[in-house]
């Protein structure tokens, strides 16, 4: 069997990131410098990095961006005036609400209130509608760069046998509509499926969004499968590290000096049989920011006609 051929998220997040700045740049020359906001409530140490990549990633391509950052006492109604402040604002063209909001917020309200010609999340009802319907549209980060990996390292779709395991508004359910769109025969399972890895030996294209570290076993797949994990899972035990990572002697460095490594919801174990798969970390979960920046960018096209 050939060697699997490994889908680098970092080095497509890098051909992404490189013409979206050249398309951005070419906004700049004509007046148009695309925007973007983002709002972090409170101050959990996970989302205030994600946050602040976003901002430093919209600076090195040339975006404006800006970062709200409310207590975490912020009431609903404060939110929803802050939303509606960004909404109106000209040089704001995307407005991103970092989740997960504290349980006192009304998330689904305010993600509602986000002008969906802003909602570079694609998480608004409206966006949701155009995707489902297969019109353009705002369409959220994570399977959106998924696509985008396949297509430009031309993994046809068509026709193939799709499986999505997850059925979450933020992944597996654009991902399965993504997919169906791309004219694939899709299959969606989730907690409640029974006999999984009967669907799952079936698929050509295999996307696995569960949150559970290494869930899908060699024995799940189907050799020859091309393999997404969209999963990131911190996993602290040395007995986990072990076992998913025998002879991996990197990543016993890792967890020796940091006391934890990060695993996919593939058993890295399986990606030995596929003919095409995306590590973790470094595959689907580094194409999310230069998704966010494409976004960013098509919306200030799309709103501001430049
Ligand atoms: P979620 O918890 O909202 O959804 C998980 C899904 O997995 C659910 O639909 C559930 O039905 C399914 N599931 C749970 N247990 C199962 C089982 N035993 N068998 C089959 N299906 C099962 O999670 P999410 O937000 O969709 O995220 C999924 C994973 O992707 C997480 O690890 C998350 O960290 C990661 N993620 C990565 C990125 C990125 O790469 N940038 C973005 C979002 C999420």
């Amino acid at each position: 069997m050939q060697m699997p051929l490994v889908l680098d998220g970092v080095a497509i997040a890098a051909e992404i990131k490189a013409e979206v700045a050249i398309e951005a740049g070419e906004m700049i020359a004509r007046g148009v410098r695309p925007g973007l906001a983002v709002i972090l409530v409170g101050s959990v140490a996970a989302s205030e990095m994600y946050v602040r990549s976003k901002v430093k990633t919209c600076g090195e391509l040339g975006l404006f961006s800006e970062m709200l950052t409310p207590p975490e006492s912020v009431t609903t109604d404060e939110l929803l005036r802050m939303v509606a402040e960004l909404n109106a604002r000209a040089e704001i063209d995307g407005i991103l609400i970092q989740l997960p909001l504290p349980a006192h917020v009304d998330t689904k309200r305010l993600l509602e209130a986000v002008s969906p010609e802003k909602d570079v999340d694609g998480f608004h009802p409206v966006n949701v509608g155009r995707l489902q319907s297969g019109q353009p549209g705002l369409q959220p980060c994570t399977p959106a760069g998924v696509m985008e990996m396949l297509r430009r390292r031309e993994i046809a779709v068509a026709g193939a046998n799709a499986v999505v395991i997850g059925r979450s508004e933020i992944v597996g359910k654009p991902m399965a509509m993504l997919l169906l769109n791309a004219s694939a025969t899709v299959t969606v399972c989730h907690s409640r499926t029974r006999d999984l890895a009967r669907f799952t030996r079936e698929a050509d294209v295999l996307v696995a969004a569960i949150g559970r570290p290494g869930f899908v076993t060699a024995e799940m797949v189907r050799p020859g499968a091309v393999l997404i994990d969209v999963g990131i899972n911190r996993v602290t035990d040395a007995a986990s590290v072990q076992r998913f990572f025998p002879h991996d002697a990197g990543r016993a460095a890792a967890f020796q000096k940091r006391g934890s490594v990060v695993v996919g919801d593939i058993d890295p174990a399986a990606f030995a049989l596929s003919s095409a798969y995306t590590p973790v970390p470094g595959g689907v979960g580094a194409l999310t920011i230069a998704m966010l920046m494409s976004n960013t960018v098509k919306a200030a096209k799309l709103r501001r006609g430049a």
